[in-house]
């Protein structure tokens, strides 16, 4: 991997990822970046197992479509297609040491590049903002929760404390009655 022009990580053949899923991530994080989209492509798979042996990433722009089936398999006149050929892509194989390696890696696009980097970085810097405002949402929903909680304790008590001076003036009254009723006798 090299930092190259304004800090964007551009993978190298022979970089080595931990997963598949690292080297997916890592190419899409690289396309937002860059200003194209991610495209998941072809892969290999073993013919013994069918685990997925090598995959590619490439970019939306790859291909041309001529035409396209439809699911009951009649042909749809073909559409005003997004693909223009582009053969930016990385591949990554599945390395006996149980890393997934770039064997392959074509950076040039054939197209323009839609987001500026730094335009891609303002996005990340967006999101990051977004996380903290909901955390700090969060935060007061929990203060104000507490704030709830400690209410009715309060009047959790009040209503105690009520219940138990009327059994108390129950008893008294009671009481009352009961010596009311040995002078009456
Ligand atoms: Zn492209």
């Amino acid at each position: 991997m090299a930092v190259e022009d304004d800090s964007t990580i551009v993978p190298r053949e022979g970089t080595e990822f931990e997963s598949e899923e690292a080297a997916k991530m890592f190419y899409d994080d690289y396309s937002r970046s860059l200003g194209f989209v991610m495209r998941v492509m072809s892969c290999r798979r073993s013919e013994r197992d069918g685990r997925v042996l090598a995959r590619r990433f490439g970019c939306n722009k790859e291909g041309r479509c001529v035409s396209v089936r439809g699911k009951s398999g009649s042909v749809r006149k073909p559409r005003q297609s997004t693909r223009e050929g582009c053969k930016a892509m990385v591949h990554v194989k599945y390395d006996r040491s149980g890393k997934w390696v770039v064997t392959k890696f074509v950076k040039e696009h054939n197209h323009p590049l839609v987001v500026e980097p730094r335009q891609a970085r303002q996005t990340l810097d967006e999101k990051d903002k977004r996380i903290q405002e909901l955390t700090i949402e969060l935060r007061n929903k929990k203060r104000l929760c507490a704030a709830y909680k400690e209410q009715l304790d309060a009047f959790a008590k009040i209503v105690e404390e009520y219940s138990n001076r009327m059994s108390k003036r129950v008893e008294s009254v009671v009481e009352n009655l009961k010596e009311f009723e040995h002078i009456e006798q």
